[in-house]
């Protein structure tokens, strides 16, 4: 899911979700998509940076010696023998 700020004709700025980008230009092209105050179908994105749900940051992998090398499987010090 991705969350657009839009603002329409008359300069209502209103939020949407959408299931994706394709789907906004999708809507804006049939013009089912509608200003919620005054129905303007004149509809755009305003200059916003959009949100992605659930976008969290994924912290770096931590590996056993803090070593690069650990991450490929080839550490010297995981003493796998
Ligand atoms: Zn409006």
């Amino acid at each position: 899911m991705i969350v657009f700020n839009l603002r329409c004709g008359d300069g209502h700025t209103f939020e949407e979700w959408f299931g994706s980008g394709s789907e906004f230009e999708t809507k804006i092209d049939d013009g089912s998509l509608t200003c919620p105050e005054c129905g303007d179908t004149h509809v755009a994105k305003a200059l916003s940076a959009p949100r992605i749900n659930g976008g969290a940051q994924t912290p770096a992998p931590s590996t056993p010696c803090g070593m690069p090398a650990c991450g490929t499987g080839m550490c010297q010090m995981m003493g796998d023998t």
